[in-house]
């Protein structure tokens, strides 16, 4: 088996690790800032009234004080966010490193490389326009005013506090796929991010490859990391990069494709 042969072994491998971490990531941000939904538990309780319902004279303060909840969406989303973008890089950078060590016997430097990933991806605009707490707070917007817009509907109604916190699951639960979907995109960000800047490091390679990892999926010949994949942009190749190339970073919304280092032939 060439070296190559191996790195490329090694770092599917690691994208099949890091996928399963991903789905774990996605469990643990759902459930971390869906703590929201016993803090709402809390506030209908001590707003009802002994019949156990709320009066409709309450409506306006009840939506106002879902403030707090938005603030407390957004502070359990950046947390939970950052925690997991840390997470993807710190994987991803010791895994380069390892990769590195035993393959091409080289010793990375990655002093601040951590802090490094976590700029960029905090920092960078995507396609919609938006920095990552910007994504953040038009998600906490969303999911409370579909909490609102629920609340508001059942006191009308005279709904008792039960089916109130009931209810307010079920719109939680309609609208996690947003949740999931900035993990997704989030770590994935991070994990290929931080395996081009540690190749960055590397006097070895110069090169990485991006392979797309979403044939699965319906239209993936669309996605804009089947497109980079199949590029030869620099004539070294099909999907073949500098690790400085921002683009492959993150392709699109939900991408799930990984980065390869590649040898230059001298070592081969
Ligand atoms: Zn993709």
């Amino acid at each position: 088996m060439s070296k190559q042969d191996e790195l490329d072994a090694i770092f599917k491998r690691i994208a099949a690790e890091h996928g399963k971490l991903t789905a774990k990531q996605v469990e643990f941000a759902i459930r971390e800032i869906g703590r929201i939904r016993g803090e709402i538990a809390d506030m209908l309780a001590d707003y009802a009234g002994a019949d156990g319902t709320i009066k409709r004279s309450r409506l306006m303060r009840l939506l106002r004080e879902l403030e707090t909840v938005e603030q407390s969406l957004r502070q359990y989303g950046t947390g939970v966010l950052h925690d997991i973008i840390e997470e993807s890089a710190d994987i991803a950078i010791e895994q380069v490193r390892i990769a590195f060590h035993r393959v091409l016997s080289e010793s990375l430097n990655t002093v601040s490389l951590n802090q490094n990933v976590i700029d960029y991806v905090t920092t960078r605009f995507g396609d919609d326009g938006l920095v990552l707490s910007d994504r953040i707070w038009s998600t906490s917007g969303v999911i409370r005013d579909a909490i609102a817009t629920q609340l508001r509907s059942d006191i009308i109604k005279g709904e008792s506090v039960g089916t109130m916190v009931r209810n307010v699951r079920k719109v939680y639960d309609n609208q996690t796929w947003m949740i999931k979907r900035l993990v997704v995109t989030e770590s994935n960000t991070a994990y290929r991010t931080a395996s081009c800047m540690s190749v960055e490091r590397s006097d070895v390679i110069d090169w990485v490859r991006i392979v797309d990892n979403g044939s699965r999926h319906p239209r993936h010949k669309e996605h804009m990391c089947y497109k980079l994949a199949r590029e030869d942009r620099y004539g070294e190749g099909r999907g073949i990069f500098r690790p400085t190339d921002s683009e492959i970073y993150s392709p699109h919304v939900n991408c799930s494709s990984y980065i390869v280092p590649v040898l230059k032939s001298e070592y081969l």
